[in-house]
């Protein structure tokens, strides 16, 4: 049936462009079909996926595991809502507090909702444990943070194209700058701060990578102003970084980790908040929750998700893949390239040039030789396949970004 509607990409843009609201701004290509590294278009052109929609589908599209549990439980149950137990929520509990050493595990939606969750637990904390007086809590976030877009949590963007006509903010927010650790020792000094929430790389904002000392160094700080540290891991979590969690780079274990994308290896929105019971049994019942949270889909879903980065060996593939495509696209030898940065495989391309639509132009002839990227901000490229991917596609990759790059002109 679908078919016979969307035979063609200028088609399916028009529909799209017609009925849908202008929120996004999607590279023109029409995806059809997915299967590990690759995707296809509606007319059947092959490419490798080098955004893996954000860094949901670490595990690669469509994983026959992953697909075949979503099947299997489609048939017996779906939804139930925390109205009443089901038989799958305790069990993906136990295990993904084990995988990850934790006591507890709140299960939510989408990444922005694991976000406003692990917030608002937070303050919580804040009001119940460290006896912050009513209403006065404050939470640390740094610039150029990029969490979702709840009006809670644009409220601590400095991204205007967030924030820009969607005011009056949440107060009780204070942004501080990155990769900073006076600023943050500054700002502990102020009375009532009940945590610091960071992502280890900054993933949307072009991935920055922060100094190798800054995580430990901030956590030391937070753990001396019992101040709790909240590490956003939704896009730099399960493996994509060459770690389980960007974290664990720095040794450190985060008050409160907060996933999502991949923990259902990019099958339908699942996330999660992880704390311990000091931190977690703060949230008492009825006082936060969602329908669709902790739902039986989702657990099965996610505990396969998570096997397969295990069984399949992803946190080491994409350390050693990653390192490699950055040895080698540093190679590459041309003005355009001002910097390549990043770890495992979530990397970028800084691109040197005056021009604000180069980032974009270079994407469409990566699209054009069969590579899908998508730039962030105008001069930034990201790169960041399926952890699935293979030294051989990596190979063919740089191949394809070499050759795009040194024959661009403007
Ligand atoms: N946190 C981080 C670090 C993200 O990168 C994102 C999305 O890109 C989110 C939160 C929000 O996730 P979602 O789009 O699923 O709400």
């Amino acid at each position: 049936m679908l078919d016979e509607i969307i035979d063609s990409s200028q088609k399916a843009m028009e529909l799209e462009d017609k009925h849908g609201a202008h929120n996004y701004h999607p590279l023109p290509v029409v995806l059809k079909k997915g299967k590990g590294v690759f995707v296809w278009d509606v007319e059947g052109k092959t490419y490798f996926d080098f955004l893996s929609a954000y860094s949901a589908v670490n595990q690669g599209h469509c994983h026959p595991r992953i697909i075949s549990a979503l099947q299997k439980q489609a048939e017996e149950l779906t939804l139930t809502s925390r109205a009443f137990y089901n038989d799958t929520l305790g069990s993906y509990e136990k295990f993904i507090t084990e995988y990850f050493g934790y006591d507890k595990v709140l299960p939510i939606n989408t990444g922005v909702e694991a976000v406003e969750t692990a917030l608002k637990l937070c303050r919580k904390w804040g009001y119940e444990k460290k006896g912050i007086p009513a209403n006065q809590a404050t939470i640390i976030m740094v610039e150029g943070n990029f969490h979702g877009r709840t009006l809670g949590v644009i409220s601590g963007s400095t991204d205007p194209d967030s924030t820009t006509g969607f005011g009056p903010f949440l107060p009780g927010l204070k942004v501080i700058p990155y990769n900073d650790v006076s600023a943050l020792a500054n700002a502990l000094k102020e009375p009532n701060i009940a945590g610091f929430m960071v992502e280890p790389i900054q993933g949307e904002a072009g991935v920055f990578v922060p100094d190798e000392a800054y995580l430990k160094t901030c956590f030391d700080m937070c753990k001396e102003a019992n101040v709790l540290f909240i590490a956003d891991e939704v896009q730099t979590g399960i493996a994509r970084t060459g770690k389980m969690l960007c974290t664990d780079y720095a040794e450190i274990k985060p008050d409160i980790v907060i996933l999502g994308k991949a923990l259902s290896g990019g099958v339908f929105p699942v996330s999660a908040v992880l704390a311990d019971d000091e931190i977690m049994l703060c949230i008492k019942p009825g006082e936060h929750g969602s329908t669709y949270g902790g739902n039986p889909l989702a657990n099965i879903v996610a505990m396969e998700a998570l096997k397969v980065v295990k069984d399949e060996g992803l946190v080491d593939n994409a350390y050693f893949l990653g390192k490699y495509l950055r040895q080698e696209l540093r190679k590459i030898d041309s003005p355009l390239i001002k910097l390549v940065r990043g770890k495992g495989l979530l990397n970028a391309i800084v691109i040197n040039s005056e021009s604000e639509k180069t980032a974009w132009n270079i994407c469409l002839k990566l699209r054009d030789n069969g590579l899908l990227a998508k730039p962030t901000h105008s001069y930034i490229i990201r790169l960041a396949p399926p952890l699935v991917i293979t030294k051989k596609q990596i190979d063919e990759c740089i191949a394809i970004i070499k050759k795009t790059i040194l024959e661009y002109a403007e």
